[in-house]
């Protein structure tokens, strides 16, 4: 992060928050009035806003934000179909309504795919099936984790231009359409329908599942014929019909909770559109990888099988960079790009499976983003201060020092504490205070 804007109508907190950020490294810009930062938030680039002012149009006292100007938007039912033509007329074939029932393997290689039209031959074959992923990776002897949630959306009628840019706030966000409405979503709940899979790959999803726990809410089962679910057949031949037949669209029901909860948010977050109306709502089953990084490149065991799939609730952003990278590492045998982190054998090589988050250097002259290490390359420490987690009580190692012959009894317990005087960055912990050295 580099620049950061600072709105704040008091002049002294302005200069007061300036001078900190001056003395972290970081250029700073200062607005007094919601009106000056917005029109210098669309004129210039910040990665950062902090503001202590209600923004005009949105509801909330807001104490920073992030702008994106290079984030972009594209409609879905535009963008598709658009892809999909420019694919026919670089030589593509495209097929709909048939099946891929299952991979005809020989000896080990991929010899080609059993659809419910016939066998077509190839060497190379990618899997790219969305949330049905896991259970034809299954039918042909690869063991891929990836469990779905239901996500439910809504879009609004037809309404006044009061925000054009996409906003992610907490509890609803927002983007204009193309049609004159908004698509709206709570983003803080997530369905996941119990199936076997959730029990056969519970101690990999189980980072994933603490992290975002107070967000996702357990069903009981998932609807008849969904991917996985219980009665939904996990084997299968190439002269059997599949699942893939039996449910050619996975198109779950919205929640009409969280269909509930977008119409009471809309007025109340972002005022400018009260009484707007709900046209439609809509919901997917997103499919997700126990570290919510997708699974692209071969899978050893078989050879010419290719993943590019997980893509985690991000596939629509992500999609085409992976039809690139995958198309390449098929075509050129290589990617110009450092896959590993996306590999297949993440899953069984004993790698941590877990959401990463950029951990930014507490150390003050460091401009790294990760936890300081001595000899971090880039860290400009020379030494770095031990940071300890204390959850709550001091950690030091020894407690202050009693004077001989001093008639207290003093033990670290009854010693009075050292003082902890800053916050504990340390992911995941709600301790407020860490011993400093
Ligand atoms: C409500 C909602 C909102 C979202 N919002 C965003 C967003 O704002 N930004 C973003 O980046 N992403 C978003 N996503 C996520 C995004 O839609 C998915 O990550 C993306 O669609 C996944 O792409 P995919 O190609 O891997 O799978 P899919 O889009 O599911 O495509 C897989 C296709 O393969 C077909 N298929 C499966 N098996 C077979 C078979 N055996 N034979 C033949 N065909 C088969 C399926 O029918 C399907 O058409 C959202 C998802 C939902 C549900």
């Amino acid at each position: 992060m580099k620049r950061v804007l600072v709105v704040d109508d008091e002049r002294k907190m302005r200069r007061l928050l300036q001078m900190l950020l001056e003395t972290l490294g970081l250029e700073s810009v200062a607005a007094d009035t919601a009106e000056e930062a917005l029109a210098l938030a669309q004129a210039e680039h910040f990665d950062l806003v902090m503001t202590d002012l209600r923004l005009p149009g949105m509801s909330g006292k807001w104490t920073a934000g992030m702008v994106t100007e290079s984030d972009g938007r594209a409609e879905p039912f535009v963008a598709v179909p658009a892809l999909a033509r420019a694919a026919r007329r670089a030589g593509a074939i495209i097929v709909e309504g048939c099946a891929a029932r299952t991979l005809d393997i020989e000896a080990g290689r991929i010899a080609g795919v059993v659809t419910e039209a016939g066998r077509v031959r190839c060497a190379q074959v990618v899997l790219a099936g969305g949330a049905w992923s896991s259970g034809f990776a299954a039918n042909a002897g690869v063991d891929l984790p990836q469990l779905m949630v239901r996500s439910t959306v809504a879009r609004t009628e037809v309404a006044p231009q009061a925000y054009n840019a996409n906003i992610s706030q907490p509890g609803l966000s927002l983007r204009r359409r193309a049609d004159g409405g908004y698509s709206l979503a709570t983003g803080d709940v997530a369905e996941h329908y119990l199936s076997p899979a959730s029990f056969r790959y519970f101690t990999k999803f189980l980072k994933l599942l603490s992290i975002s726990a107070r967000d996702v809410r357990l069903r009981l089962a998932a609807p008849k014929g969904f991917p996985g679910a219980w009665g939904t057949p996990s084997r299968w031949s190439g002269g059997e019909i599949s699942p893939f037949e039996r449910m050619r669209v996975l198109n779950p029901a919205p929640s009409p909770a969280i269909v509930r909860r977008i119409e009471q948010r809309l007025g109340q977050r972002y005022p400018a559109l009260k009484g707007v109306k709900l046209a439609e709502a809509w919901a997917g089953m997103i499919d997700v990888t126990p570290d919510a990084v997708p699974v692209l490149g071969e899978v050893k065991q078989i050879s010419g099988l290719h993943l590019a799939t997980g893509l985690s609730g991000h596939g629509f952003g992500l999609g085409p960079m992976v039809g690139r990278v995958v198309s390449e590492l098929i075509a050129d045998g290589g990617s110009p790009f450092d896959l590993r982190d996306f590999r297949f054998g993440r899953f069984s090589d004993g790698s941590r499976l877990a959401p990463r988050r950029p951990t930014a250097c507490s150390f003050r002259t460091c401009s790294t983003r990760r936890t300081p290490s001595a000899g971090t390359p880039g860290c400009r420490a020379r030494s770095v201060p031990r940071r300890v987690c204390t959850r709550g009580r001091c950690a030091r190692s020894r407690p202050p020092s009693r004077k001989r012959g001093s008639r207290t009894t003093s033990s670290a317990s009854t010693s009075p504490r050292p003082r902890c005087s800053s916050r504990c960055r340390r992911v995941g912990c709600g301790s407020s205070t860490v011993s400093r050295r």
